[in-house]
Formats: C-alpha cells, structure tokens, sequence
C-alpha cells in the first residue's frame, strides 16, 4: 500500500502542470506501471504499451515460473523474439562494464533469501554457496529499463509526441514537454514521506531507482535488503540507501543503478568519472545528497561530485 501511494504521489508530482491525454494504469513485473501519453491516438498507444509490457514480462520475467527464461533457467530450449533477442547479452555486456556489480545471473541466490516468492528468511552460508555455485537468469534488475527503452520505440511508431511512464519508480520520459519545460522526477525519500529533491531531465531520458528501501524484510532485529552482493551472495553492505541513473538508454540506466548501489560510493564516483553516459544521485547512509556534475537537481541541498 505505501509503495502504491508513493508511486502515485510521484505520477501526481510528474504531472503538474499539463493537460493530461491518455492515462493508464497497469499491474506488471511485479508493481503498479502508469502510462501517460499526449497527442497521437492515446488509446491505442496506451494498448500497445500494455501489449508489450505483457509480452515483455512473459518472455522475461523469472518471477513467473512459466516465461521463456523460466524455462531456459529449466534447461529447455527456447527462443526469444528477435526485436528482443540482444536482452541477455547486453545484461552480460553490463556485468562486465561494472566488473561483475551488476550480476544477471543471481536467481538461484534470490531465490534461497525468498525475495523470488516472498518466503523471506536468512539462509545458511551453506545453501548461499550452493546457490551461487549455479548461476541462472534473473533480469530484475535491467529488465523495466529495457522495457522503458522499448516503450519509447513504440511510441514513436504510433506517432505519440510525448509521455511519461512509471515502470514502478523506472521513469522514462518521452519526447519535450509542450511547454519546453525539462520533466520534473521525484527522488523517493528511503524513509518514506516527501521527496528528497526533484530531478530535472530534457527529452527522451530513463531516471532509474535502486534502493534498499523498495524490498526488504528483518529478522532477529537486521534488516536484509533485495539487492545483493555477486561476490558474496548476500544483501550488498553498501554506505549507500539510493542511487539514481539518469541516461538516455533504459538497460544501462536500470543496470548501472543496480549495480552502483553495490559498489558504494567512492567506487560508483570513480566509475560515473570514467563513463561519459550516465548521471546520477546517491543517498548516503549518513543522509548526504550527492549529485554527478551534470545532474540537475533542485528542492534540496547537495553536494556536487565533480569530474
Ligand atoms: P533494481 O531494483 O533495479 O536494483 O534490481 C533489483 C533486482 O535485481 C533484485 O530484485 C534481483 O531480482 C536482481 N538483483 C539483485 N542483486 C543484483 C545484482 N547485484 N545484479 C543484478 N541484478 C541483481
Ligand atoms: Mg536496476
């Protein structure tokens, strides 16, 4: 319930101030998708929208034991549409980007924490090893920023001028908006309540959330969070609470978010300095704000991280 009211404070705050077109709300990938699109035929832009994040999930999603990856985790054989087909190997190109940070291959892990069906509970070091020991397909953590890429495909095929979809905290936005104003993009306090700060981004952009906030469960008093460290198979011990990617592409940004989250700070600033295709925020466990040079954030104070 707090994360579907988070979500629509966040659509609230994404549309103030324009008329809105075609609205829809859709459940998909695990959580609550919001489309909204001005000019073209909304209607069918928005079933086609909902189409492919339908036909998206059930080829990808490995929380649904019946899609195409399910059963390639299964050993079977099977195949992808072609539009689609580079998924996996760009999740793999990823991993190596970020030197194994971001790891698409972690389902048996998730699995044995219960994040795969919500049976969560502290597995032993014994079933952790196991599970690492065979890797299988889990793109949770690119596969919504592929989808908001392949969104935007679409859109402007059927002529849409522009959009703004909420994959579940993904945002991507489509096109300018008609008043040439940049997108406005809440940064989710990890506390809950209001934003943090507002992030502001020009034309077609992914600003892509990960945090240790949006799945989790505690036992004996510790708190265990849903992204998890390749290296040792449990919950990334991390100094950060949130990392937000601004890039034009919807994969890098989903992954590199995923994956900056586990390399912490200092790591993830080094690696921002020797990229040219991202931006991004963090949220520290000390409730710092940090932003990437070129980031343009708003409504809170910050700290720039410069090149
Ligand atoms: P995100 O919310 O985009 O950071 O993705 C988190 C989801 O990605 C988790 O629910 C897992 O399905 C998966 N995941 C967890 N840890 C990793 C990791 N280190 N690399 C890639 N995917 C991960
Ligand atoms: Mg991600």
């Amino acid at each position: 319930m707090k994360r579907l009211l988070s979500i629509l404070l966040l659509t609230t705050l994404l549309l103030t101030g324009c008329a809105r077109e075609g609205q829809r709300t859709h459940f998909a990938m695990n959580t609550v998708m919001d489309f909204t699109v001005w000019a073209g035929d909304t209607q069918s832009a928005l079933d086609a929208c909902v189409q492919t994040v339908n036909d998206l999930e059930a080829a990808f999603s490995v929380t649904d034991p019946d899609s195409s990856l399910s059963r390639l985790n299964q050993g079977q054989s099977v195949t992808f549409p072609d539009s689609w087909a580079d998924i996996l190997d760009r999740a793999e190109e990823m991993s190596r980007r970020t030197g194994g940070a971001f790891d698409p291959k972690l389902h048996n892990v998730s699995k044995v924490w219960g994040f795969y069906d919500g049976q969560y509970h502290v597995p032993t070091s014994e079933q952790i090893q196991e599970a690492l020991a065979s890797p299988a397909w889990d793109l949770g953590g690119a596969l919504k920023g592929y989808a908001g890429s392949c969104l935007c495909a679409l859109l402007e095929e059927q002529k849409v001028q522009r959009a703004i979809l909420n994959l579940g905290g993904n945002i991507q936005t489509f096109g300018s908006k008609a008043d040439g104003t940049p997108w406005q993009i809440g940064i989710q306090n990890p506390d809950g309540g209001d934003y943090l700060g507002v992030v502001s981004v020009t034309g077609t952009m992914a600003v892509v959330t990960s945090g240790d906030y949006q799945r989790y469960f505690e036992e004996d008093g510790v708190r265990y969070h849903h992204i998890l460290d390749p290296e040792t198979g449990y919950p990334a011990r991390t100094d950060l609470r949130s990392v937000t990617v601004i890039c034009r592409d919807g994969l890098t940004a989903d992954c590199l978010s995923t994956a900056l989250f586990v390399m912490g700070l200092e790591e993830a600033s080094e690696f921002w300095r020797a990229s040219d295709d991202f931006e991004a925020v963090f949220v520290t466990n000390d409730g710092r704000i940090l932003a990437t040079q070129g980031a343009v954030l708003s409504g809170c104070e910050y700290e720039v991280i410069a090149r």
